[in-house]
C-alpha cells in the first residue's frame, strides 16, 4: 500500500539522512549545526541515551550465565558465528539472521545493529587513523583503484572528529600511524611494559603502544569519565565511550532542526532524471508495511557499507537500470572486510605479586611494520597487519578446568590469581579484488517482501600469504619478550569475510566514473546530491580498524554539501 500522509511540503527537509549508526550520527550532527532541517531515517526502534537495559546487570542475573544453550545457537547458525553476538547481555542489538535472512555463495558473517545508534553501541571503539601508506597504497601496487584524496585532505577532519568524540591514546611519531588529538592515554600493566621494552629491544625499534580507543579517560563535552568495567557492549550509562546515542544525536537534537523516524526501511533513492539529481527516498515503515516518500535537497546513504549499497542497488529507473549511480558496474563489487583471528600467546614466570585494577576496556597495540619501505618490504604480500593484544592474570575459571583440589583447598587456589599471560592478535589488510561482491536476490525476500543481499567473498593467496606471517611473527615477538610456553594459532576458518565486522568497498571512492561510483568528496559521480560515507565508499582497506575515517569522511562531506548549497550548486 503507497500512503502519502502528509502533503508534500510537511515531508519537505533541507536533508534526509539514512541511518543512524556512527556516520549518521554525524551527519545528523553536522547538518543539523550547519543550519539544515534535516531528517534521520532509521530502520529500526529508538534508544535514547541511557535507556540500555543490561547496562547494570551481573552475569549470574542472564539464564546460562549469559551463554545461549546449544539448540538455541543451532538456530542462529550465522550469528551464533562471532562467539559473542548472541550473548543474552547483548544480544537485543544484534540483528537476527533469521528473522532478517542473507544469502552467502562463500560464508559471510554479516553482523547487524538495527536501532537508533547502530553499532555505535556496539563497537569495539579502537580509533586509529589512516596514513599516506594507506591512501597511495592502491596507486602504489596497482590493486583496485586511487584514492581521490590524501592524508592531508583528511587530517583536519580526523582533528575534529577526534576533538568532539574523545580518543585516548599516545603520541607515538610514527609515520604509518599518525598521532591525533588525544585524551590521556590509559597505562599499560607490568607485563605489558616489561613486552614491549623487550620487543623494541629485539626488533630495532619496533613500537608497542597503548590501544587508542573512544573510550574518555576524562570528563568530555558533558560526558563522564571511563571506569573501567568493560561492559561497553551492553552500552554505558555514563557515556563513557563515544556512540551516536551518546555524542552525536545529542548534538543533533540541541540545535532543534533534527526530526528522527525510527521504523523507516528506506528502500530507494527517488531520481529526477531532467535535474540528474535525487529527488528524496522511498520508505517502508517497518511497522504497518506501508510505503511513502520524504524529499530533500541533499541525501546522505549512512546506512552501512551493505545496506546504503542495497539501497543503490534497488533503486533501478531508465536511466540506472543496473542500480543508482552504478554507470561503472563497481556497485556491490570490491567487497573487504579485515582478516584476523591469527596470532600467538604465552605465559609470564615474572610479577606474581603484582596485579591491576578494573577491567581495562582496552588492549595494546602493536602499528603495522610491514611493507613500510624497502627494507621491511616482503616478497609474499602486499600490504600489512597490525596487533592488538593485552596482559592479565588468568582467574578462577582456570579452576573448573583444572580442577585440582577440593573443598578449603580449592576455595584458596580459586582466590588466588592465576599466572600472568601476554597474547596478541593480528587485524590484516584485505585487498579490493572486484569479484568479492554482494548482490541482491529476487528469490529470497524478507518479511516485507524486499529483496535480500546475497554475499560472494573470499580471501586470496595475498591475504593466506599474509597470515603465516601474522602468525609466526606474533610468536617471534612472545619468544623474544622471554613468555613460556608460546602458542601459535591461526583459525582462518572462522575469520571468514564479515567475521571482523569492518565490511566495507561496496561503492568505492574514485577519480574516474567509468571505474568508480563515489567522487572524492562521497558524492554520487552521477548525482551529486547523494553522498555515501559509511564503509560503502572506502577503496582499499587499511589494517587498521574503520570508523573513525567513516566519522572523519561524513563530517568532511557534510562541509561540501553545505558549501555546494550556498554556492547554489546543489
Ligand atoms: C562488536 C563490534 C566491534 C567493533 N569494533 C570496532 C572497533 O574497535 N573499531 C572500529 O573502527 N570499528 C569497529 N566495529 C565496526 C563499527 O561498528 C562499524 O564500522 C560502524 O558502526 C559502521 O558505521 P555505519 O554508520 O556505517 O553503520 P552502523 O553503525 O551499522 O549504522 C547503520 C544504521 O543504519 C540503519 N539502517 C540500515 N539499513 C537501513 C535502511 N535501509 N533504512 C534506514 N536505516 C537503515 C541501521 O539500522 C543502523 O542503525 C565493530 C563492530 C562491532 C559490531
Ligand atoms: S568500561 Fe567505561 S565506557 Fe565501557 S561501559 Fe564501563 S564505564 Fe562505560
Amino acid at each position: 500500500m503507497f500512503v502519502q500522509g502528509r502533503g508534500t511540503a510537511e515531508r519537505t527537509y533541507d536533508a534526509i539522512v539514512v541511518g543512524s549508526g556512527i556516520s549518521g550520527g554525524w551527519a545528523a550532527k553536522e547538518l543539523t549545526e550547519k543550519g539544515l532541517r534535516t531528517l534521520v531515517l532509521e530502520r529500526g526502534r529508538d534508544v535514547k541515551h541511557g535507556d540500555y537495559p543490561t547496562a547494570m546487570k551481573e552475569s549470574w542475573e542472564f539464564a546460562g550465565r549469559n551463554r545461549l544453550s546449544t539448540a538455541d545457537l543451532a538456530q542462529q547458525e550465522k550469528q551464533a558465528r562471532t562467539g559473542y553476538t548472541t550473548h543474552p547481555a547483548s544480544a537485543h542489538w544484534f540483528v537476527n539472521d533469521v528473522e532478517n535472512p542473507y544469502s552467502e555463495v562463500q560464508r559471510f558473517d554479516w553482523m547487524r545493529g538495527y536501532h537508533v545508534g547502530g553499532r555505535s553501541l556496539l563497537w569495539g571503539r579502537q580509533s586509529y587513523r589512516w596514513s599516506d601508506l594507506d591512501f597511495e597504497a592502491n596507486a602504489h601496487d596497482g590493486h583496485g583503484v586511487d584514492w581521490p584524496i590524501r592524508y592531508k585532505d583528511l587530517s583536519p577532519w580526523y582533528d575534529y572528529v577526534e576533538r568532539f568524540a574523545g580518543i585516548s591514546g599516545s603520541r607515538d611519531g610514527l609515520p604509518q600511524l599518525p598521532d591525533g588529538q588525544f585524551l590521556p592515554p590509559m597505562q599499560m600493566n607490568c607485563l605489558e611494559e616489561q613486552v614491549k621494552g623487550r620487543i623494541a629491544k629485539s626488533f630495532g625499534g619496533r613500537a608497542m603502544i597503548i590501544g587508542r580507543t573512544a573510550n574518555l579517560t576524562q570528563p568530555h563535552n558533558g560526558r563522564g569519565t571511563c571506569m573501567y568495567r568493560n561492559r561497553c557492549i551492553r552500552g554505558c550509562p555514563f557515556g563513557a565511550y563515544f556512540s551516536s546515542n551518546s555524542a552525536t544525536l545529542p548534538a543533533a537534537y540541541a540545535t532543534g532542526r533534527l526530526t528522527l523516524r525510527p521504523f523507516s526501511i528506506v528502500t530507494e533513492l527517488v531520481y529526477d532524471p531532467k535535474t540528474r539529481r535525487a529527488t528524496g527516498v522511498r520508505i517502508r515503515d517497518a511497522q504497518t508495511n506501508e510505503t511513502s516518500e520524504y524529499f530533500a535537497r541533499v541525501i546522505f546513504l549512512c546506512a552501512s557499507a551493505i545496506a546504503s549499497t542495497f539501497i543503490l542497488l534497488n533503486s533501478k529507473s531508465e536511466t540506472f537500470p543496473n542500480g543508482f549511480g552504478n554507470e561503472s558496474g563497481e556497485l556491490g563489487h570490491n567487497l573487504m572486510d579485515h582478516h584476523f583471528k591469527v596470532g600467538a600467546n604465552g605465559l609470564s614466570e615474572d610479577f606474581g605479586d603484582r596485579f591491576y585494577k578494573g577491567q581495562r576496556p582496552n588492549g595494546i597495540y602493536i602499528p603495522r611494520f610491514r611493507n613500510l619501505d624497502a627494507r621491511s618490504a616482503q616478497k609474499d604480500y602486499v600490504r600489512g597487519f597490525g596487533y592488538q593484544g593485552s596482559a592479565s592474570r588468568e582467574n578462577w575459571a582456570r579452576g573448573i578446568k583444572e580442577m585440582s583440589a577440593f573443598g578449603a583447598d580449592l576455595k584458596a587456589d580459586l582466590i588466588a590469581p592465576g599466572p600472568w599471560r601476554f597474547g596478541i592478535g593480528s587485524w590484516g589488510e584485505c585487498l579490493p579484488y572486484h569479484e568479492n561482491r554482494m548482490y541482491l536476490s529476487d528469490t529470497v525476500k524478507d518479511k516485507w517482501g524486499l529483496p535480500t543481499v546475497t554475499f560472494d567473498c573470499g580471501w586470496k593467496t595475498n591475504e593466506l600469504n599474509m597470515r603465516k606471517d601474522m602468525m609466526n611473527s606474533a610468536a617471534e615477538m612472545c619468544e623474544a619478550a622471554g613468555l613460556k610456553n608460546v602458542t601459535p594459532f591461526d583459525d582462518v576458518t572462522n575469520s571468514a569475510p564479515g567475521n571482523c565486522i569492518h565490511e566495507m568497498g561496496t561503492a568505492r571512492m574514485g577519480r574516474d566514473p567509468k571505474t568508480s561510483v563515489l567522487n572524492g568528496w562521497n558524492q554520487v559521480h552521477s548525482a551529486l546530491n547523494v553522498f555515501v560515507t559509511d564503509g560503502a565508499c572506502m577503496a582499499s582497506a587499511s589494517c587498521v580498524n574503520p570508523s573513525l575515517t567513516y566519522m572523519a569522511l561524513t563530517a568532511r562531506a557534510c562541509d561540501r554539501a553545505v558549501s555546494e548549497i550556498n554556492r547554489r550548486n546543489l
